[in-house]
């Protein structure tokens, strides 16, 4: 490998993009294939919380800690929880938590305009990765690429995964409909969130709403269900899913049930993970980072700051002069890592939509307003 090695990132996440801007301050040019035709094109979900060790290191690394917090909504770090009946048994205002939340466009946004222009290759779909020479190539619309070293930063149905690992994320028993609320249309799902997130949690049940940015709220209802009927819902109109989840819920409040009725029914998301402690045994010039290594479930709360600590750590090994041995060490301590933030979203998981999911979180969220 030469000491200038040509670089393709392939997916435009929070981990890519990152990747990228270290990279690039690192003085490395780099490439970045992203499927997406533009930045617009696809919502990119809700709030996500920034941890201190991880993710809001990685953007001071970056040198984007001032705009980090120009961005962030310190004042969303609350929790509160209430039964299926409506009554609210834990609140929280989360004041003082180190844990701002940021919206994910925003966050996309600020690593974006980070970048040198014509980084991000726009509606490129990365078709294959084939070995070439001492390097690889990287397939487009039929159009193969050279490049020493491939990164698949490209989520958790990555292409890149299968040329280091047979793995593939496996359906963990839980299906989320996603829902958004706009704060001045549904000002009584504003009073239900308070500041920060509300679960409300039994029998085997959840709903979950979360503060975002510029007046919306963004919503899940959660329920187990077989993968088939998950595959099933995935391929039908979300707002036949939305009667089926609804029909669910009987029994619950009604002002907990209106969320399912009345928030804009935005996707099904079945949960589904890689196994816990997924490792390979390295092969030079090509890694992965982020959800295409590790996908979990949220309820860790830790995919995006796994990302941008996974970026971190890569392109310090891939800027040294230790050559790929450094970047067989970055893959070992990001298995690590990721192993027991694993452990933690398959456990609650398992707990906030279980029969007793209630004094689980309840349990979890005191524990937590303690420490
Ligand atoms: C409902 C839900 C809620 C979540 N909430 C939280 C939370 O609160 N906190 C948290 O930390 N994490 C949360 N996560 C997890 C978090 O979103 C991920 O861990 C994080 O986005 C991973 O970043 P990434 O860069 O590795 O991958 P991604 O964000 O998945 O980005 C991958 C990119 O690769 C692109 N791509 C895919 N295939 C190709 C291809 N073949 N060619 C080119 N480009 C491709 C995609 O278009 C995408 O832009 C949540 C996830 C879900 C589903």
């Amino acid at each position: 490998m030469t000491t200038n090695p040509s670089i393709a990132i392939i997916g435009g996440g929070p981990g890519g993009l990152m990747l990228a801007r270290l990279l690039q301050q690192g003085g490395r040019a780099v490439i970045l294939f992203e499927r997406d035709a533009h930045a617009g094109e696809r919502a990119q979900g809700g709030s996500l919380d920034l941890h201190a060790e991880t993710g809001q290191r990685t953007m001071r690394l970056a040198g984007l800690e001032v705009e980090f917090i120009a961005a962030a909504r310190p004042e969303d770090q609350g929790d509160r929880l209430y039964d299926s009946a409506g009554a609210l048994v834990f609140d929280h205002d989360g004041a003082g938590h180190d844990r701002p939340e940021i919206d994910r466009t925003v966050l996309r946004d600020i690593l974006l305009a980070a970048l040198a222009p014509g980084t991000v290759r726009w509606g490129s779909p990365v078709e294959a990765i084939r070995p070439w020479g001492d390097g690889w190539e990287v397939v487009i619309d039929g159009a193969a690429q050279r490049f020493d070293i491939v990164i698949g930063a490209d989520g958790a149905w990555s292409r890149v995964r299968p040329l280091l690992s047979d793995a593939t994320p496996v359906y963990e028993g839980a299906t989320l409909l996603e829902l958004g609320f706009d704060v001045e249309r549904h000002p009584q799902v504003d009073a239900l969130t308070g500041h920060g997130k509300m679960f409300a949690a039994g029998d085997n049940r959840l709903l979950i709403t979360q503060r975002n940015g510029a007046g919306h709220i963004r919503g899940y209802a959660g329920l187990r269900i077989p993968e088939a009927t998950a595959r099933t819902w995935q391929s039908m109109p979300v707002e036949a899913v939305r009667a089926q989840v609804l029909a669910e819920f009987a029994g619950w409040a009604p002002q907990l049930r209106a969320l399912i009725a009345e928030g804009d029914a935005l996707a099904v998301r079945p949960m589904t993970a890689l196994p816990i402690g997924h490792r390979w045994t390295t092969r030079r010039g090509i890694t992965l980072l982020g959800d295409a290594a590790h996908v979990m479930s949220p309820f860790s709360g830790e995919g995006v700051n796994l990302a941008l600590a996974d970026a971190a750590d890569l392109a310090e090994a891939l800027l040294s002069a230790e050559g790929w041995a450094a970047v067989t060490r970055y893959e070992a301590a990001m298995a690590d890592r990721a192993a027991i933030a694993a452990k933690g979203a398959a456990e609650g998981l398992r707990l906030s939509i279980s029969s007793d999911a209630l004094g689980s979180v309840l349990e979890h969220y005191r524990e937590r307003a303690l420490a």
